[in-house]
C-alpha cells in the first residue's frame, strides 16, 4: 500500500511548474463548467457548458437564430476563437471543461492500453471533415450532429452521472450511450492524452486549430515557439508531443519545427525541454533575444 502512494506522490512532485498551473486552471474549468457546481454555468441558468453557453450551436446555418436565443453561447465562440488568435489555444488546453474531464480520466489507465490517434489518423483533415459535416448537415436538411453526437453534451454529462442518479439514468439509452462510449471512452479516456476526440471530432477545436495556425505567424502573437540556438535537436520534445506536432530533422536548417495546425498548446515540451529551447513567446520577443531562426511552420492540412 505504502509504494504505490510513494509512487503517486514521487510523480506529483515531478510535475513542472507549468503543467501544474494548467491542471490548476483545468479543474476550475471543470467547476465552473461541468457538474455537479458549474457555478459558472449555473448562472446562466444550466449545469454545464452545454445548454445556454453552448458554443457550438452557433456554427453553421444556425448562426442567426443562436445570436439572438443563446447570445452567451455565441459571445464565448468569438472569445474562445479570438483569444487563440492572440495566446494560442488557451481555453482548449486550459479552460474547457470537457477536454480536461477525459485528460485526468485517462490518467488512471495505463499507457499500453491508451490509443495515440494524432499517430494513427492525420487529425486536422479527420477534425475539418467533421466541421465539414457538423455544418453541411443541417445546411442540407439532414439532421444535425449538434445535439445528438456531442463531446459537449456528453462528458459533463458522464461526470456529472457520478454524483447525481437522475442523470445517470439517462445516461444509458440510445445516442447518448453512442456518444459517451465514443467520446468520453473511446476517443476519450483511452486516448493516449485523453483528448482524442480533441483532435478528431470536435467543431470547435478545428476552428481554434485554424485561429492558432494563423495567428502564429503574426509577429506579436503569442505561442509556443523554438529558440534554434539553444535547441540541441535532441528530439525528446518530439517523442513527447501528444499531437505529435514537433517534427525534428537534424539535417535541415530549420532543424525542429511545430505544426499549429496539430498543437494544442499543452506546454508539454515547454516543460521538458532540456535546454530551455522552447518558449511561450512572440515572434519580435525571440528576435530581440537575437534568435533569427525562430521557427514557425504552419502547414495546409495534407501536407502531413
Ligand atoms: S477541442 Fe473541443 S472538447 Fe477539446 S478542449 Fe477544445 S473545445 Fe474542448
Ligand atoms: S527537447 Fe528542446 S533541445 Fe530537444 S529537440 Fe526539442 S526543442 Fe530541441
Ligand atoms: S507542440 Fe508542445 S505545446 Fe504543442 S501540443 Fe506538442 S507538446 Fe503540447
Amino acid at each position: 500500500m505504502r509504494k504505490p502512494l510513494v509512487h503517486i506522490i514521487d510523480r506529483i512532485k515531478g510535475i513542472k511548474r507549468t503543467q501544474r498551473i494548467r491542471y490548476a486552471t483545468m479543474a476550475l474549468g471543470i467547476l465552473a463548467l461541468a457538474p455537479p457546481v458549474g457555478f459558472i454555468a449555473q448562472s446562466f441558468g444550466g449545469a454545464s457548458i452545454c445548454g445556454s453557453l453552448c458554443p457550438r450551436m452557433a456554427i453553421g446555418p444556425s448562426f442567426m437564430r443562436e445570436l439572438f436565443t443563446r447570445t452567451a453561447g455565441v459571445a464565448l465562440l468569438f472569445l474562445w476563437i479570438g483569444s487563440t488568435l492572440f495566446f494560442g489555444r488557451w481555453i482548449c488546453s486550459h479552460v474547457c471543461p470537457v477536454g480536461a474531464l477525459t485528460e485526468f480520466g485517462s490518467k488512471a489507465i495505463p499507457r499500453r492500453f491508451k490509443i495515440n490517434y494524432p499517430r494513427i489518423f492525420n487529425a486536422p483533415l479527420f477534425r475539418y471533415g467533421f466541421l465539414g459535416a457538423f455544418i453541411l448537415l443541417p445546411t442540407f436538411g439532414y439532421a444535425s450532429i449538434c445535439c445528438g453526437y456531442c463531446s459537449f453534451s456528453a462528458i459533463p454529462d458522464l461526470f456529472g452521472a457520478i454524483f447525481s442518479p437522475g442523470t445517470r439514468a439517462l445516461s444509458v439509452f440510445g445516442t447518448r450511450l453512442i456518444s459517451i462510449g465514443l467520446f468520453g471512452v473511446l476517443l476519450g479516456v483511452l486516448a493516449v492524452d485523453g483528448r482524442g476526440h480533441c483532435h478528431l471530432t470536435c467543431p470547435i477545436g478545428a476552428l481554434d486549430t485554424i485561429s492558432n495556425a494563423l495567428g502564429a505567424k503574426m509577429p506579436f502573437a503569442r505561442r509556443v515557439r523554438i529558440h534554434l540556438d539553444k535547441c540541441t535537436a535532441c528530439g525528446l520534445c518530439a517523442r513527447e508531443c501528444p499531437t505529435v506536432a514537433i517534427e525534428v530533422d537534424r539535417a535541415a536548417e530549420a532543424k525542429t519545427k511545430i505544426d499549429y495546425q496539430h498543437c494544442n498548446h499543452c506546454r508539454l515540451c515547454e516543460s521538458i525541454c532540456p535546454t530551455g529551447a522552447i518558449q511561450y513567446s512572440t515572434l519580435n520577443a525571440m528576435k530581440k533575444e537575437k534568435s533569427a531562426n525562430v521557427v514557425e511552420l504552419v502547414h495546409s492540412p495534407d501536407a502531413r
